[in-house]
């Protein structure tokens, strides 16, 4: 592959933490391998440069890894297609013909290019990917953290992957209030939580792809129950669904379906 970075955006959200350079250490390499980790997509990429070896330049195998954050995009476009956004890194492919864009609006979202995962920020801190928990495992975390449950559930240390609007998917499917306390949920509160986050998020995750196909760049939440929906019907009861915003941060839910959170008179 050929690299470019914008002027502008590029040298912003593009890391390196090998010493080879951003640009540089990719030029010439495949990606062999993609895998998502929480909120990072990891490109896994060829050891060979596709040039004359520069002194055994390959070394250790090479990971872009991609934090989009709340802004930020992949686009997967012929290099004539139209942007998505503002471009600050681009990826050209050979074969086949295409770009591999990196779009943010912010730029509050950073590429990494690392040999090692734990190098990256916040990385080694990560708790389990929420899909691959197990109901143990996310029942033995829970009672390491204190304070509300959307909290928790949207904290990388407790498990990997759940964002603010993710969070509020989960707490309606699983019918707990947002700000219920983690200390106060019974056993069985814990087991549905557990089964609500499964369901919600393969449901999701099948429903975006069918929506996005070759379209990466899109974001598509039309399918959501409360979240961005305050005002709305709850489609499980009929209720109107609430919203409060909190540090920044919206939150939907159904007072019907999601009793509770009375110290805060809510
Ligand atoms: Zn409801």
């Amino acid at each position: 592959m050929e690299v470019s970075l914008s002027p502008k955006g590029g040298p912003i959200v593009a890391r390196d933490l090998t010493g080879l350079g951003f640009r540089e250490g990719l030029v010439g390499r495949s990606i062999v391998s993609v895998q998502r980790r929480g909120k990072f997509l990891l490109f896994g990429l060829s050891l060979e440069t596709g040039q004359p070896p520069l002194g055994g330049r390959s070394g250790p195998p090479l990971t872009l890894a991609v934090n989009p954050k709340l802004t930020g995009r992949l686009q997967l476009s012929a290099p004539a297609g139209k942007k998505a956004g503002p471009v600050h890194v681009t990826l050209h492919f050979e074969a086949p013909r295409e770009e591999l864009r990196y779009v943010d609006q912010k730029r509050m979202g950073q590429l990494y290019l690392t040999s090692e995962l734990a190098a990256i920020p916040t990385f080694a801190e990560m708790g389990p990917d929420a899909l691959e928990a197990s109901s143990e495992t996310f029942r033995t975390r829970l009672r390491r953290f204190r304070g509300e449950i959307k909290g928790v559930l949207s904290r990388e240390q407790f498990l990997a992957g759940i964002g603010n609007a993710y969070a509020d998917e989960i707490l309606w499917q699983a019918r707990l209030h947002p700000y219920r306390k983690v200390s106060t949920l019974t056993s069985e509160e814990v087991d549905r939580l557990y089964a609500a986050m499964n369901v919600t998020l393969r449901e999701s995750i099948e429903k975006v792809e069918a929506a996005m196909g070759e379209d990466i760049h899109l974001k598509p939440r039309d399918f959501f129950a409360v979240h961005m929906r305050g005002g709305k019907l709850c489609p499980r009861c009929g209720a109107k669904v609430s919203e409060i915003t909190a540090g920044g941060r919206i939150t939907n839910f159904c007072r019907s379906c999601q009793p509770g959170g009375l110290i805060r008179g809510l």
